[in-house]
């Protein structure tokens, strides 16, 4: 089974996404014999084989269903295994761009970490591009390269265990993209800018979530020839869409005058006012404005409104571009 590509049917050893909503998503190796149960149902694996891809399934119990999705990098950043924090899909998405990744390109990523980023990165990159993924603590990178295997990602993707700040990348003039999510990025961009082919336009991100990271990031950057270095940060704002009740164009004006009256009556009362010119006809005696009470609007329109609070600082991310050079002094 792969993550680039898709099939119909599920298989014996298939990976499937098990999606109850869209808070709460498992994924399971579907084995003959084997149970999955949750607070949602209860699914027997041989109920799952054979089956298409998208499927509604029914719990045994009778109570609970489940959709049986095909993996993709995206759902798989849903229901991956947490061995270290993760990259999620708003980041990726981000990164991705500002990278320039497409099928093809040569990236180098590390920490592996739980491996969320390089699947996408796998994903994108495709069959002729190549993931060089480095990551130091031995048990996390034999996990990544086993994880790869079982989702047919294994052509594409080199996972190396090796301390990358102190031993460096060991590739020269190799890759396009350097993408590091390390707690000190500036000690590896020496190495990266190494592995960045020469001929072209190279890019760099660092992934870090203090603004002192950020900053020594830069500083290395510059001083290893580096431009347009350049941080951002990735927050996530809500929209929650409702019906809204809307006045015509006539309502609206006269509940607007209604207001504007209201205002000058408050105010003129609060500095005793207001007696003298109810006495000399003041403009409270119009027959026009007395009449101007509120009209309830009876259009409803659906709307999307923005929710106050933004979410999702992970990290900021500085990218920068390694010029190419086309004449060696
Ligand atoms: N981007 C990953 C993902 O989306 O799943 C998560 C990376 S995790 C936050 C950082 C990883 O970098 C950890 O697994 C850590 O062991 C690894 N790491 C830290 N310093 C390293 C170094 N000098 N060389 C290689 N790996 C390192």
């Amino acid at each position: 089974m792969s993550f680039s590509g898709y099939k119909n049917i599920i298989e014996e050893g298939d990976t499937v996404i098990l999606y109850f909503n869209r808070e709460v998503a498992f994924f399971a190796q579907v084995k003959t014999g084997d149970l999955f149960s949750c607070r949602f149902g209860s699914y027997k694996h041989e109920d799952m084989i054979g089956q298409p891809f998208g499927l509604k399934l029914t719990s045994h119990t009778g109570r609970g269903f489940v959709y049986l999705l095909h993996p993709t990098p995206e759902l798989w950043t849903l229901v991956v295994p947490h061995r270290t924090q993760i990259i999620y899909t708003a980041d990726i998405a981000f990164i991705s761009t500002y990278l320039d990744l497409k099928p093809g390109v040569k990236v180098i990523e590390s920490g592996t970490g739980s491996g969320s980023f390089s699947h996408s990165i796998a994903r994108t990159i495709g069959q002729t591009g190549h993931l060089y993924t480095f990551e130091y603590h031995l048990e996390r990178s034999e996990l990544a390269r086993a994880e790869f295997l079982l989702h047919g990602l294994q052509d594409g993707v080199t996972v190396q265990n090796r301390d990358v700040c102190k031993d460096g990348f060991g590739l020269d003039n190799e890759v396009d993209a350097v993408f590091l999510d390390l707690p000190a990025p500036w000690e590896a961009v020496e190495s990266a800018k190494k592995a960045i082919k020469k001929n072209t336009t190279g890019r760099i991100c660092t992934f870090s979530p203090c603004i002192e990271q950020v900053q020594r990031s830069c500083a290395a950057l510059a001083e290893n020839g580096f431009t347009e270095i350049c941080t951002f940060e990735c927050l996530t704002r809500g929209y929650e869409s409702k019906s809204v009740a809307m006045p015509t164009l006539d309502q609206a004006i006269r509940n607007l005058k209604t207001k504007v009256l209201k205002r000058k009556a408050d105010k003129s009362q609060a500095y005793g006012q207001k007696r003298d010119k109810d006495v000399n006809g003041s403009e409270n005696d119009s027959p026009e404005e007395d009449s101007l009470v509120p009209v309830k609007s009876v259009n409803s329109l659906p709307v999307s409104k923005p929710v106050l609070d933004l979410r999702g600082h992970t990290s900021y991310l500085t990218f920068a571009v390694l010029p190419p050079v086309f004449f060696e002094n």
